[in-house]
């Protein structure tokens, strides 16, 4: 690999957003490289719900999902108040598919990989390069020890929640909240095919168990509560808590054992109207890009990161110059223009609706309860 040569489009992150933006650059021509910092693809096991629906997948892998990559199907969900002593039960009209993470970025690299794209792990950027005009014209990074400087005509970062670019280029920050996942074998699940939340409160946040069709599921917490403290939790400290005082979790884990858990963090509301600046462009959850309702941040940002691959490979193989002002708004509406990006601003404001009065305007668990028929009325009508 010479790593001085020229690209068109190099993207920084090799998550599902990243490797969807350069299947899309290549797919439209262009010399793409996609470069991670990460010994291998999806190091950090994240999602594991889509919706079945989605078209946003068969494009990029050009056929449907592959059955290995379904663990379960789910067509309802049960939402408990934080109390545990009422809950709601939703038939969504589209159901939602328990896949393994790993799986599905093994197939988007696959595609990304047979579409043209260069891949390349053990590679970390250092710093953004820009021209006189202030233009991102390339990066600066580090490939297994060796420093290196690769010139381009736009980057695409898709580093993830804590994005180095997005500190870099002075870009909005969307809000991060910590999240714990854990995958379990022998879960006691009492419907295989629901999906099921439970609401906390003091920090609020929520749990989950979504369910595999052979009693494993996959299990994850996150607070979203904003303040210092909240986000200051241990938050492996707060799950097992959890695990021994809450009355359902209890009961449902008490013979299970982990086979994979994970402290990380979750893009969850507060998008972002500004995450591009020219010869830059942000995807997936460094662009804010996820759900403010239930973190839809996997198509939502495969769906953002495929648009702005496709406008950028296409404007990069017919022009010599960097991606300057003019074009990188042009991509910005091309992003824009999606279905993903109506859905994420929907998302957004209900999600921040319902948040706010749950644990704003109401507070208490028993104020909660006492609203929930009220809540759940809502909720159904969504
Ligand atoms: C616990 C949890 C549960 C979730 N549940 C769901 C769900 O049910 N459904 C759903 O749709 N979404 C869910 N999400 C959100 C979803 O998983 C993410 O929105 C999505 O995976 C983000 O993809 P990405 O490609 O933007 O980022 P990432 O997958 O984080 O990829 C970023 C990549 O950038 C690389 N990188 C970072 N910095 C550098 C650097 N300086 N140089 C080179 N490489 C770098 C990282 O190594 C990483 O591989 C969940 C997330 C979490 C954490």
């Amino acid at each position: 690999m010479d790593l001085q040569s020229e690209y068109d489009v190099i993207v920084v992150g090799a998550g599902v957003a990243g490797l969807a933006a350069a299947t899309g650059s290549a797919r439209a021509g262009a010399k793409t490289l996609v470069l991670d910092r990460s010994p291998e693809i999806a190091l950090k096991v994240k999602g594991e719900v889509i919706k079945r629906d989605n078209t946003i997948v068969a494009e990029i892998l050009r056929k449907p999902l592959p059955d290995c990559v379904i663990k379960g199907t789910s067509k309802r969900r049960r939402i408990f108040s934080p109390s545990c002593k009422k809950h709601m039960i939703l038939a969504p009209r589209v159901a939602s598919l328990v896949i393994d993470y790993r799986l599905l970025t093994h197939e988007i690299a696959k595609a990304c990989v047979e579409s043209g794209a260069t891949l390349l792990l053990n590679t970390a950027i250092t710093e953004l390069m820009q021209n006189d005009s202030g233009e991102v014209c390339g990066i600066e990074g580090l490939s297994s020890n060796r420093s290196f400087n690769l010139r381009c005509k736009a980057v695409v970062g898709a580093d993830g929640h804590s994005s180095f670019l997005r500190e870099q280029a002075g870009l909005p920050a969307p809000n991060i909240c910590a999240a714990y996942k854990v995958i379990v074998e022998s879960a006691d699940i009492p419907d295989s095919d629901m999906l099921e939340f439970f609401l906390l409160n003091n920090p609020a946040g929520a749990l989950w168990i979504f369910p595999r069709a052979d009693k494993s599921a996959e299990c994850g917490m996150t607070i979203w509560e904003q303040t210092r403290e909240a986000q200051g939790v241990d938050i492996a400290d707060v799950w097992e808590k959890h695990r021994s005082e809450h009355p359902i979790l209890n009961q449902r884990l008490r013979n299970a054992s982990y086979t994979l858990t994970s402290v990380d963090k979750l893009v969850f509301g507060g998008l972002p109207d500004d995450f591009a600046r020219p010869g830059l462009v942000l995807v997936g959850d460094a662009g804010g890009h996820v759900g403010a309702k239930g973190a839809s941040g996997i198509l939502t940002g495969m769906s953002m990161g495929y648009a702005a691959g496709q406008f950028l490979g296409a404007y990069a193989s017919d022009n010599k110059a960097v991606v300057g002002d003019a074009a990188m708004r042009r991509c910005v509406e091309a992003m824009k223009n999606t279905s993903a990006w109506s859905l994420l601003q929907e998302e957004q404001k209900a999600g921040a609706m319902t948040r706010d009065f749950l644990f704003k305007i109401l507070r208490t668990n028993e104020e909660i309860d006492n609203a929930w028929d009220a809540i759940s009325e809502m909720a159904k009508s969504q």
